[in-house]
């Protein structure tokens, strides 16, 4: 998987400035975690990444190489979103294999990409269903099983989990987690649940109204947060 670079990034829509000379670096390998109140510009962040939105100014690079210029599909790189955004209307299996056709990757590839990532997911037994025939957390896989089988540069995560209950939350925490680790891959993941900040980020980013109050490790914002709005996002319960 890649790094990741934003450098002066700026969106308007409109003449509202909702992102405001973002810099960031994400290092190969890293889980990073955009947390922030509701507004503050964190899925317009991802889709500025991932190229669903254009920036207004400002460079976005992986591996040194810019990418703000050119379309999603080049980019490769895989969003993860609520469950349920699965096809409704295909079984699981081709749910795994849709972006692979429409790349017209051959029959055999595809298969195996597709056995691989159910084996990781552990969603095997599953392939024949539609999501309507799914628990929440196995659609949850099946989303993330989505993203892997493209053997993308990075994961970008918007807020995956906010429709599961707070019991599966937890387990798939640990399981997105332990996927980013097995993988070696890179991660940014939104939330507006503190509590799933400390808990799996490498390094968490603070945002407020467009802007980034903080970069650090939980600990670090735990223990020394820059101002009385890091204390209090990161301090209070979720
Ligand atoms: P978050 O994900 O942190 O809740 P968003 O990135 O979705 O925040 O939104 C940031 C701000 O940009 C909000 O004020 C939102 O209304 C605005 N915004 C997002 N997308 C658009 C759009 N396509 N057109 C106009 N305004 C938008
Ligand atoms: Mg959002």
């Amino acid at each position: 998987m890649a790094e990741l670079t934003l450098r002066g990034v700026s969106k308007r829509f409109a003449d509202v400035e909702v992102l405001k000379d973002i810099d960031l670096h994400i290092e190969q390998g890293e889980f990073v975690v955009l947390v922030g109140p509701s507004g503050c510009g964190k899925s317009t962040l991802l889709r500025l990444v991932s190229g669903l939105e254009k920036v207004s100014s400002g460079e976005i690079a992986i591996n040194g190489k810019r990418i703000d210029g050119i379309g999603p599909a080049e980019r490769d790189l895989a969003m993860v979103f609520q469950s349920y955004a699965l096809y409704p209307h295909m079984s699981v299996r081709r749910n795994l294999s849709y972006s692979l056709r429409i790349r017209k990757m051959s029959r055999v590839d595809i298969d195996e990409r597709v056995s691989e990532a159910s084996r990781i997911l552990g969603i095997e037994p599953l392939l024949d269903r539609l999501p309507k025939q799914l628990s929440g957390g196995q659609r949850q896989r099946v989303a993330m099983g989505r993203a892997i089988v493209r053997d993308p540069q990075a994961f970008l995560f918007d807020e995956p989990l906010s429709n599961l209950d707070a019991g599966l939350r937890v387990q798939m925490r640990k399981e997105i987690r332990e996927l980013h680790q097995r993988l070696g891959a890179t991660s940014i993941y939104v939330t507006h649940d503190q509590i799933e900040a400390m808990t799996m980020a490498d390094r968490i980013v603070v945002m407020r109204a467009g802007r980034i109050e903080q970069i650090g490790s939980p600990m670090e914002l735990y223990e020394r947060p820059a101002n009385r709005f890091v204390a209090g996002f990161i301090g209070s319960p979720a």
